[in-house]
This record gives structure tokens, C-alpha cells and sequence, in this order.
């Protein structure tokens, strides 16, 4: 499959990990909109939550637990952070891998753009 995070979770394409498990992957966007800007993306492919199903719920519930982790890790969780999911055209998805945007580290705005 042509999917770029398949790739970096396969470590065809690099990238700046920061959490590991056997569920999920972190790793620093390659275009960050904030001083922190880390994707935290399941390592099963899904091209978006649309194609999560109810039994596959826990693994949503594990990303939040592992994006608080990380918060508390770099030091935002005090100051505060904003976890994004863009879903399709509208919701502004550019890549088809199920992924969380955790963005910290500057005053965030809404309505978001
Ligand atoms: P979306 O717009 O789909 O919600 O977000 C996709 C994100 O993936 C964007 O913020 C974009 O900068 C990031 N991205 C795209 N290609 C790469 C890549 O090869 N490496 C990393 N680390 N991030 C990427
Ligand atoms: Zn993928």
C-alpha cells in the first residue's frame, strides 16, 4: 500500500519518533503549525475514524492515554495542548492513515481555521 505513514511505521521513511508501542506510533510532523507538533497514529491502517469499528474502540481510547502521556513527558500539560483529527475534504485530511495532530506550545485560536 502507498501510504506514507505505513512507511515511516515500517522505517522506510524516517522520522522523528517520540513513543512506541505495540499499538500506536508518535513521531514529529514534518510541517509543524506550533512549537510541539507530534502525530500519534495507530500502526494498523485505517484511512480514517470512519473505518474504526466498535470493536476496534479501545484503540482511540489508547491514543488519548498515550497523547496525556506525552504531554506530561514534554512539559505542555500545564500550559495546555489541542489534539486535532481532520476526517476527509472538509475536515481538511491530506493523509488517508488515521491520525491525532497534538499541538502545544503557542496560544491556539477558535474558531480553528
Ligand atoms: P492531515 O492534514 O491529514 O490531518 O495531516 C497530515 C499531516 O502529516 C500534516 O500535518 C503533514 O505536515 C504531515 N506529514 C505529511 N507527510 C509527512 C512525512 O513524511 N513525515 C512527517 N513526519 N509528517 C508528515
Ligand atoms: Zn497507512
Amino acid at each position: 500500500m502507498n501510504c506514507i505513514f505505513c512507511k515511516i511505521i515500517q522505517g522506510d521513511i524516517p522520522s522523528q519518533k517520540v513513543y512506541e508501542d505495540d499499538l500506536v506510533m508518535a513521531f514529529h510532523d514534518i510541517s509543524p503549525q506550533a512549537p510541539v507538533h507530534i502525530l500519534i497514529i495507530p500502526k494498523e491502517h485505517y484511512s480514517n475514524i470512519l473505518e474504526v469499528e466498535e470493536s476496534q474502540k479501545e484503540l482511540i481510547g489508547h491514543i488519548f492515554m498515550i497523547a496525556k502521556k506525552i504531554a506530561r513527558e514534554m512539559g505542555i500539560h500545564e500550559k495546555g495542548f489541542r489534539i486535532v483529527m481532520n476526517c476527509n475534504r472538509d475536515g481538511g485530511q491530506t493523509v488517508f492513515h488515521l491520525h491525532f495532530h497534538l499541538l502545544a506550545g503557542r496560544q491556539m485560536h477558535w474558531p480553528p481555521g
